[in-house]
C-alpha cells in the first residue's frame, strides 16, 4: 500500500473563494486541514487552536529559531506559519493534509517538499474578481486599485503550481480538486514500492 498521505497546497488571491472550497473539501473527504500559527489578532468568531494558533511576535520568532515551521511568511505585516511536526506526523500516518497558505509560503514548501501537490485557485475572470471585492463593500477606490494590482501580481505565480482551478462554481472546483487528488494517488512514482512488492517482485508458485 502507498502509506504516506498527500500534501495538498492550495493558494490564490483573496476573493477567489479558496476558503469556501477548502471548507467544502473537508466536509466531503477525510482530509486534515493544517491549523497555522499567526501573529495577527483574532477576528470575531475565530477561536485559538481552531482557526489559527494566535501567537505574539516573540513567540512566533522563538518558533522560527527552533525551526518549528515547515514554512512561514510575512503577509500584510503579520507572520503566518505552518507547524512542521503536526503536518509531517499526519503525512507519515497516511493522512492527506491540506495547507491553505499564501503564495510565498507555497513556493517555500515546494522547495523543501517536492512531493506536494500545488493547486492555484483562479477567479472566473479579473472582472469577476473586481466585482467580488467591490461587493464586500469595505474598499475605497484607492484600496480597491491596490488590491487588484496585488491580486494581478499574485496570479503571475500560477505557473509555478502544478494545477490551476478556475473557480466558476464551488461545486465544480471541489470536483476538480478531488479528481486531481485521485489522479495523483495513482501516479506510478507514488506507488512504486507497492508495485514492486506486489507485482514486479511477485514470484509465481509452480
Ligand atoms: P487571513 O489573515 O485572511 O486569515 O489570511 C491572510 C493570508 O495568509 C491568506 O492568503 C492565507 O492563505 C495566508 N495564510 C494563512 N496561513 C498561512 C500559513 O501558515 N503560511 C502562509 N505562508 N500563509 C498563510
Amino acid at each position: 500500500m502507498n502509506e504516506k498521505g498527500l500534501l495538498i497546497v492550495i493558494s490564490g488571491p483573496s476573493g477567489t473563494g479558496k476558503g469556501t472550497i477548502c471548507k467544502e473539501l473537508l466536509k466531503r473527504n477525510d482530509f486534515w486541514l493544517s491549523v497555522s500559527a499567526t501573529t495577527r489578532l483574532p477576528r470575531d468568531g475565530e477561536e485559538n487552536g481552531k482557526h489559527y494558533h494566535f501567537l505574539t511576535k516573540e513567540e512566533f520568532k522563538d518558533k522560527i529559531e527552533k525551526k518549528d515551521f515547515l514554512e512561514y511568511a510575512e503577509v500584510y505585516s503579520n507572520y503566518y506559519g505552518t507547524p512542521k511536526s503536526y503536518v509531517l506526523e499526519k503525512l507519515e500516518k497516511g493522512k492527506d493534509v491540506i495547507l491553505e497558505i499564501d503564495i510565498q509560503g507555497a513556493l517555500n514548501v515546494k522547495k523543501t517538499y517536492k512531493e506536494g501537490v500545488f493547486i492555484f485557485i483562479l477567479p472566473p475572470s479579473m472582472e469577476e474578481l473586481k466585482n467580488r471585492i467591490v461587493n464586500r463593500g469595505s474598499e475605497t477606490p484607492e484600496s480597491l486599485k491596490t488590491r487588484l494590482q496585488s491580486a494581478h501580481k499574485e496570479i503571475s505565480f500560477v505557473k509555478e503550481y502544478n494545477y490551476a482551478v478556475i473557480n466558476d462554481t464551488v461545486e465544480e472546483s471541489v470536483k476538480k480538486i478531488e479528481s486531481i487528488i485521485l489522479s495523483e494517488k495513482c501516479r506510478v512514482k507514488r506507488i512504486n514500492d507497492e508495485i514492486d512488492k506486489n507485482f514486479i517482485n511477485f514470484k509465481c508458485k509452480e
